[in-house]
């Protein structure tokens, strides 16, 4: 199949988002935010058998690279406009793309986020690169750098899942606990389908002191606010929220919570929140702890005062967590 082809068949979709002015049949795609606003732009490279096993199905490889791109844009209070996907093919697989499309089709409509330009390469394995663009108040995006002492520590969702599911996708040599189907299910799902935080981010822009997504682990993207910030924090380690699923893994193998804490790909929002904010129970969050100045830049301690150890988490050069 001719390159034009594979494009016009799968991946020329008419854009539903008014910002988006032009896409597609041109030597370039036009956004149009609106006045008053900056355009926020992220990226994110995935490559098959590094990022995800090379069996995922196509249509969740299609989620998570569009999902893992919505969630910086969510970290940053923004609203998406259009993205761009580069896709580096190993073979022409009809089915594969088939799937693929529908997939990235299914996340594009969901999140409100138009397809508005991208290549196609023939690669010696897939490699897919997604570029986001969105738009924020001009001046009030969500920065890690901006909490204050006393400021509120608060996540989205539930922590760790992600970290679990890849255990299990994995099949890593660690003894597993034995989890019912539907935990393993649950697990898995939360790894390959995360869910951009994008409303609570836009209802947390200009409201939240600093912010950011927790795709490396909890303790690592706290470490990394606290350093842009120049704080330290207290966290309850009691107060994580934790799925069902994850709290049954730990009740059967605590030493899990290692994974739960410094495992990456949660893809949910944690932030610093004036003290006495109220929390509207629709953004889901759970405060975990508080912002203070009282230990060194960067360390993390617990309720009791303890320490925590290094902040662990994914490096992507080192493969084995810094
Ligand atoms: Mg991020």
């Amino acid at each position: 199949m001719q390159e034009f082809d594979l494009i016009h068949r799968y991946f020329d979709w008419a854009p539903a988002n008014p910002e988006v002015a032009l896409a597609g049949g041109d030597d370039a795609a036009i956004l149009a935010p609106p006045p008053g606003q900056h355009v926020v732009i992220a990226t994110d490279m995935l490559i098959a058998g590094r990022h995800f096993p090379e069996s995922t199905a196509p249509d969740a490889i299609a989620h998570k690279a569009l999902a893992v791109n919505l969630s910086d844009l969510a970290a940053m209070g923004a609203a998406p406009l259009g993205f761009t996907l580069s896709l580096g093919l190993p073979e022409t697989n009809e089915s594969w793309l088939q799937r693929f499309s529908s997939g990235l089709r299914a996340a594009a409509d969901r999140w409100g986020c138009d397809l508005v330009g991208g290549d196609t390469v023939r690669a010696p394995q897939l490699t897919l690169s997604i570029t986001v663009f969105g738009s924020v108040p001009a001046g009030k995006a969500i920065r890690r750098s901006g909490a204050r002492p006393g400021d509120q520590l608060a996540v989205t969702g539930t922590i760790g899942d992600a970290a679990l599911g890849l255990m299990l996708a994995l099949g890593t040599e660690h003894a597993l606990p034995d989890l019912s189907r539907s935990d393993r299910d649950y697990l898995l799902d939360r790894l390959d389908r995360p869910e951009p935080r994008l409303s609570v981010g836009q209802a947390l822009c200009g409201v939240a002191t600093a912010g950011l997504d927790v795709s490396d682990g909890l303790l690592q993207d706290l470490g990394h606010m606290l350093s842009a910030s120049g704080l330290s924090a207290r966290i309850d380690l009691d107060a994580i929220p934790l799925s069902l699923a994850a709290r049954r893994w730990l009740d059967a193998q605590p030493a899990a919570i290692d994974r739960v804490l410094g495992g990456g790909d949660d893809y949910e929002l944690l932030l610093a929140l004036p003290p006495e904010l109220p929390l509207d129970p629709a953004w889901g969050l759970t405060v975990i702890g508080r912002l203070d100045n009282v230990g060194p830049v960067g360390e993390i301690r617990e309720r009791g005062g303890r320490p925590l150890p290094g902040q662990r988490g994914y490096d992507h050069f080192t493969e084995e967590g810094a």
